[in-house]
């Protein structure tokens, strides 16, 4: 299958928040990318040469192409209860999370919403999430099927809890450790797909169940690992009581062999200078979600530290929906932004849309396939239209950069912004022709 696409496009090389913003990405006024079997085999300026005999581009002269973006930590059967109001993190599991997980022990209702979900994730522009699914192995199942049939590059796994949660969404460790085995033989490294083991967090898992988890992370064969770190004050304080023995919240984790690369930790607000350098030193991966941090009220996370640092932390963005208040990484990109200048610190439209492509793909050790526009890396791109609405077209008239423009689309943008998004080489969204799946 060929396919290409023609217009201008965006793509970052390297880490502006190590290199000026100028040296990182390469820009093409008028590109073409040419794809075949959802590989892309070319890209740079347009030259009618290069398109394939038979083959007329996907011509968007006034959209932006980028890569398509990474949500690296969200929870697809939250999407029922979102905006869910008036409460912290530990009560708001209680009243609002753990109510709605247990509808997903029913195969047909965690169908309905993953199709659902990923349906909306496209919308927004995002091609690989990195979800969590709820303690039912049908919840697993039910994603990755959604998921295989459209061909994303995207990674689940069932959640772990062993205690401190309702009797419907408890597992054991043995039964946990069993249930994750067998779903990670089934579809991890099958077509694009791939598996994280889920405890949940420090809380809702014994020592049993967190040591098993870190056996399964050991045994698998490039297995991912998510969970939760340090989020919000009452946690700690309760992490502290359940573990006395550790040292801090993440020497939890790290005396179970939880914490080196493709581990993934949701948040990381509340962290210690030991937790920082061993996240850094362990190659481990802190996924910054500021909707849901802003939501829940529980602080604001130091990108700064994490990013620019004599020891530098992978970060990764995430929308963490349903505390998350938006699927649109433009939505999660503004309150970086602002979280950011809460702390006095600067977050340019560079460094933030490098973080929701190559920089979340580096991240969550994807970036061999996806993150950037280039040959040999697969074909999952989004077409932005930066003059989607009124009010948008009317500014982007006074920008004057290619920064402007991309500070302008993260402050303003939303779904409306995403004219198209393409999974290696399929258009699965067009925003104007309904005929998004
Ligand atoms: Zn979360």
């Amino acid at each position: 299958m060929i396919a290409a696409l023609r217009g201008p496009y965006l793509s970052y090389t390297a880490n502006p928040f190590e290199d000026a913003d100028s040296v990182c990405h390469r820009y093409e006024a008028d590109g073409l990318i040419v794809i075949e079997d959802g590989i892309i085999v070319s890209a740079g300026a347009f030259d009618a040469a290069l398109v394939p005999v038979g083959i007329t581009p996907d011509h968007y002269p006034d959209g932006l192409i980028m890569p398509g973006f990474i949500d690296a930590h969200v929870h697809y059967p939250q999407m029922p209860m979102i905006a869910a109001h008036g409460r912290q993190l530990l009560e708001w599991l209680d009243h609002y999370v753990f109510p709605t997980e247990l509808r997903y022990r029913d195969i047909d209702f965690a169908r309905a919403v993953a199709r659902r979900f990923l349906r909306e994730e496209l919308r927004a522009g995002v091609t690989t999430p990195i979800t969590y699914c709820t303690v039912h192995p049908e919840s697993v199942d039910a994603y990755f099927e959604e998921a295989l049939q459209l061909g994303l590059r995207t990674g689940a796994g069932k959640v772990l809890m062993d205690r401190n949660a309702p009797d419907g969404l408890l597992d054991t460790a043995q039964s946990g450790y069993d249930a994750s085995k067998r779903l990670a033989a089934r579809w991890h490294g099958r077509d694009r797909l791939f598996y994280a083991v889920t405890p949940r967090f420090a809380p809702t898992s014994t020592e049993a169940q967190l040591y098993l988890a870190g056996t399964l992370l050991r045994e698998g064969d490039g297995l991912y690992m998510q969970t939760h770190l340090a989020e919000n004050r009452d946690e700690l304080a309760w992490v502290q009581r359940l573990f006395p023995a550790s040292r801090d919240y993440l020497d939890v984790y790290d005396r179970f062999g939880l914490v080196g690369p493709r581990c993934l930790f949701g948040h990381a607000i509340h962290l210690g200078d030991r937790e920082w350098a061993l996240l850094a030193e362990a190659g481990a991966t802190v996924v910054h979600c500021p909707t849901s941090n802003l939501f829940l009220g529980s602080g604001l996370f130091n990108l700064k530290r994490a990013l620019v640092s004599a020891n530098p932390v992978r970060t990764a963005l995430g929308s963490d929906l349903g505390a998350g208040t938006s699927f649109s990484p433009f939505a999660t990109l503004a309150e970086a932004y602002k979280i950011a200048q809460l702390r006095g610190d600067v977050l340019t439209a560079h460094q933030a849309f490098y973080l929701a492509t190559l920089g979340s793909a580096r991240a969550i050790d994807q970036d061999r396939h996806i993150g950037s526009i280039e040959p040999g890396r697969e074909a999952d791109l989004v077409v932005l239209d930066p003059v989607a609405t009124p009010l948008l077209a009317d500014r982007q008239r006074y920008a004057e950069s290619l920064e402007d423009t991309l500070f302008i689309l993260m402050t303003m943008g939303d779904d409306r912004t995403v004219r198209a998004t393409y999974v290696a080489g399929r258009k699965l969204h067009d925003r104007d022709d309904g005929r998004g799946m």
